[in-house]
């Protein structure tokens, strides 16, 4: 039971690990496909993390994902969606069945969130506060639109997040 429980869970944030999240997307996705549904998805990514590490240490570094993973944990809570550690500083938020307009407001709610657990990052150029960069592909599922189709569109919004000044949600044109 430890065994299977370590391979799917992240050991520093104790969230769903990327592995984790790979399954519970295909997943997802099979099962929303069938119902025409909507479905979200958000790729977070904390800002100028990489200076938070350079400024408090390493060790900094993690407590400060620890805490993310913590927000994200409090916001994201409804059976079926699912937050996880994609890789590094970077989260993912499965919401199956969401459309955009509700998607867009858990993306506030976790911006929010983490703004109010105010942790200091002295060398951001977007808040005073550890912050994230949050991109979001809502669309039906159908046969053209599968798990890498929303990542590369989520992933396209996150940019645009970071390219028009981080600590905010960009929603993605499909
Ligand atoms: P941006 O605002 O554009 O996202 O800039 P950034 O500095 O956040 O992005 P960049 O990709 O340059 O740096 C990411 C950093 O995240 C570099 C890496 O050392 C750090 N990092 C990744 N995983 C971990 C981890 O598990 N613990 C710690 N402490 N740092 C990590
Ligand atoms: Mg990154
Ligand atoms: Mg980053």
């Amino acid at each position: 039971q430890r065994l299977k429980q370590m391979a799917i869970v992240d050991a520093l944030t104790g969230l769903a690990n990327r592995r984790r999240f790979d399954e519970v997307m295909a997943e997802e996705i099979r099962r929303i496909r069938r119902n025409k549904d909507p479905f979200s998805l958000m790729m977070c990514d904390v800002d100028f993390f990489k200076r938070y590490n350079d400024h408090y240490g390493h060790q900094g570094g993690d407590d400060c994902l620890r805490v993310v993973g913590e927000v994200l944990r409090d916001v994201v809570r409804r059976a079926g969606e699912l937050p996880a550690r994609y890789g590094g500083e970077e989260f993912a938020v499965i919401l199956p069945g969401v459309p955009e307009d509700q998607a867009l407001k858990v993306g506030e709610r976790i911006l929010t969130a983490l703004a109010s657990r105010a942790i200091p990052h002295e060398r951001s150029d977007a808040a005073p506060f550890v912050s994230l960069s949050i991109g979001l592909a809502s669309a039906q599922v159908d046969d053209e639109r599968g798990a890498e189709w929303f990542i590369a569109r989520a992933d396209e919004a996150l940019y645009q997040s970071k390219q028009s000044g981080r600590n905010r949600i960009t929603l993605a044109r499909v």
